[in-house]
């Protein structure tokens, strides 16, 4: 594409360049692209990678999947205006993918967002999003009055999802809910995007489940949370909570061995590992993360960085 329009540039010479925007969008294909926020799996913040969020583009319309801490900072960083964002999806209610929900909002307003913000998550986001409104009461409504700011509370609309099932349709994106286990939590969703240039499922925090591989069955890309087991051990070794730790996170996530089971049962072309638990253990190497997911997966697989873009299609 690049290379072609380069061509046409140097084809036509400088009078015409001032009309190759409209040529390019005329027969511009629709544009598709998945940025990773925030790979660092888990609700502590620290100075390495940012924690859970997504982003996804279609065709100019930003989709943000998940919102930890820093997720605002983190779309800025990737050169998307905060109030260009038209969807929010959370996946659960770890504070890890919700925390900076009711902020990025904010932050849109703050930057002059006029148009509304839809939002999706399991039971509670739409009473989060009431009591976001009570916290921050007085700041918005001295805002509105002594900056003439719309009112952001009107431009915010939440939906608790409650079963499985398609949660929106766009006239180029349909948004599908998949309840999978993340214990003690079961209100939780992986959601799958089908766009114009491929199918992508975001698996959210997940003990091993095969059904989510029927789920997420010939997708183009499956973005996946992983869990190194070796890892753990060590993480746990240093606190005084280590067995009942180390048996929440095996319980409520997915071994690299078993997210390579679940990528081969669904058949999907590329595997984005993502939300890595430990998310800053500096011995862990991108090998340790794919060493045993490659026994059971033989396609490609993405070990995701905070800001990495994959476009699509695949
Ligand atoms: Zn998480
Ligand atoms: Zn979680």
């Amino acid at each position: 594409m690049i290379d072609r329009r380069s061509t046409l540039k140097l084809a036509l010479g400088s009078a015409a360049m001032l009309a190759a925007p409209i040529v390019r969008a005329q027969n511009a294909k629709p544009r598709t692209r998945i940025v990773f926020l925030g790979t660092k799996g888990g609700p502590r913040v620290g100075i390495g990678a940012s924690n859970p969020a997504n982003l996804l583009v279609v065709n100019d319309t930003p989709f943000v999947i998940d919102c930890g801490m820093g997720v605002s900072r983190q779309l800025v960083s990737a050169g998307v205006p905060i109030p260009s964002v038209k969807y929010i999806f959370i996946s659960h209610h770890h504070s890890d993918h919700n925390l900076e929900y009711g902020n990025l909002f904010y932050n849109a307003w703050a930057a002059g967002l006029s148009t509304p913000i839809h939002s999706f998550g399991p039971k509670g986001i739409e009473a989060m999003t009431k009591e976001y409104w009570e916290l921050n009461k007085f700041d918005v409504e001295t805002r509105i009055e002594d900056e003439g700011r719309p009112d952001p509370r009107k431009l915010l609309i939440a939906k608790d999802i409650t079963d499985d099932g398609v949660v929106l349709k766009t006239s180029d994106v349909t948004v599908t809910a998949f309840r999978t286990p993340h214990p003690p939590i079961v209100d939780n969703f992986a959601y799958k995007f089908e766009t114009p240039d491929g199918v992508i499922v975001f698996s959210s925090d997940t003990a091993y489940n095969p059904k989510l591989a029927e789920f997420a069955k010939g997708a183009d890309v499956l973005v996946h949370e992983c869990l190194y087991i070796p890892a753990v051990d060590r993480l746990v070794a240093t606190t005084k909570n280590g067995a009942t730790l180390k048996k929440h996170l095996l319980d409520s996530h997915t071994s690299t061995e078993d997210v390579g089971r679940v990528a081969a049962a669904a058949g999907v072309k590329t595997l984005v590992l993502s939300h890595f638990v430990p998310g800053d253990d500096p011995l862990v190497t991108d090998d340790d993360w794919t060493r045993d997911v490659k026994t059971n997966f033989k396609g490609r697989i993405v070990v995701a960085k905070d800001l990495m873009e994959l476009k699509l299609p695949v």
